[in-house]
């Protein structure tokens, strides 16, 4: 089973890794008209348009090449666009970017040594904090979490309603993947756990990050036997139902559901069911 087109990563782009380890890399790039930059709040906030030259800011991280161009991160105080919102009208690379972007502003914002709590200071071009007194390091975090599409027997597809989601929106389960854990294993607990399922034939179909503000999406689908009545525990999941096709056109048009928004790989996997012969 091939991957899926995930929103978020239409492009694949040059991070230019290497690169960071050079020293002095972000003050060449200050000096440099030719830099362009992408503009991060703290809580990782956009400005609009998108990339823009640095034009005399402060460089927080080198984020790759960009049409011939280098491209860094730069702190934003006015920035009010979220990638969430944003995101599908981006172009392929530019969203790919940003996600970058977001995702390293945000852990950014937090320089503290984890270790003794002393200050910290960017190395390797905003990739690395190292402590200014006990020298620990401190790479980037991110936190996978898996995202699953269950069908019984009958090629219906699971849908549920967390206490979070406002009426009538509903998606595939999901949750984080526990210390220790494989992603196969996360599926198959957090299938159980939130529906009352068993499932088998767990498949990878891709992943995209979810930087909000440090998740990647791990998407697969999984099958459950026979036609089982979904088990919900009404706090975390208050609605679970194994609906067909006809099911979610009907709920749709009668205003009982609305599916995933189109940034989010909830959506990838929904409408791949939904386009894919019954
Ligand atoms: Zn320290």
């Amino acid at each position: 089973m091939s991957t899926l087109p995930m929103p978020l990563v239409r492009a694949m782009i040059d991070l230019d890794t290497p690169a960071r380890m050079a020293d002095h890399l972000l003050p060449t790039l200050a000096a440099d008209p030719t830099t362009l930059a992408i503009a991060v709040s703290r809580r990782g906030l956009l400005e609009s348009p998108l990339i823009a030259p640095l034009a005399g800011r402060l460089p927080l991280a080198y984020l790759g090449r960009y049409d011939g161009a280098a491209l860094v991160l730069t702190d934003s105080t006015s920035a009010d666009q979220g990638l969430r919102e944003i995101g599908l009208e981006l172009s392929a690379a530019d969203a790919a970017y940003a996600a970058v972007a977001v995702a390293l502003r945000q852990w950014q914002a937090d320089s503290h040594c984890v270790a003794c709590g002393a200050p910290a200071a960017l190395i390797q071009s905003g990739w690395v904090f190292r402590c200014t007194d006990c020298g620990a390091e401190r790479y980037p975090r991110t936190d996978p979490c898996i995202i699953v599409a269950v069908t019984d027997d009958a090629d219906r597809l699971l849908l549920a309603r967390a206490a979070h989601f406002a009426y009538p929106r509903a998606s595939v389960l999901a949750g984080y993947v526990e210390p220790g854990e494989s992603l196969e294993a996360a599926v198959a607990r957090e299938v159980f756990e939130e529906a009352g399922v068993h499932v088998h034939d767990v498949t990878y179909r891709g992943s995209q990050p979810w930087p909000f503000p440090r998740s990647l999406m791990c998407a697969f689908t999984a099958r459950t036997s026979g036609t089982p009545e979904p088990v919900i525990d009404g706090e975390e999941i208050v609605e679970a139902a194994f609906l067909s096709r006809e099911d979610v056109a009907a709920r749709i048009a009668a205003g009982t559901l609305q599916l995933p928004s189109g940034i989010s790989v909830a959506w990838s996997l929904v409408s791949d069911w939904l386009e894919s012969p019954a």
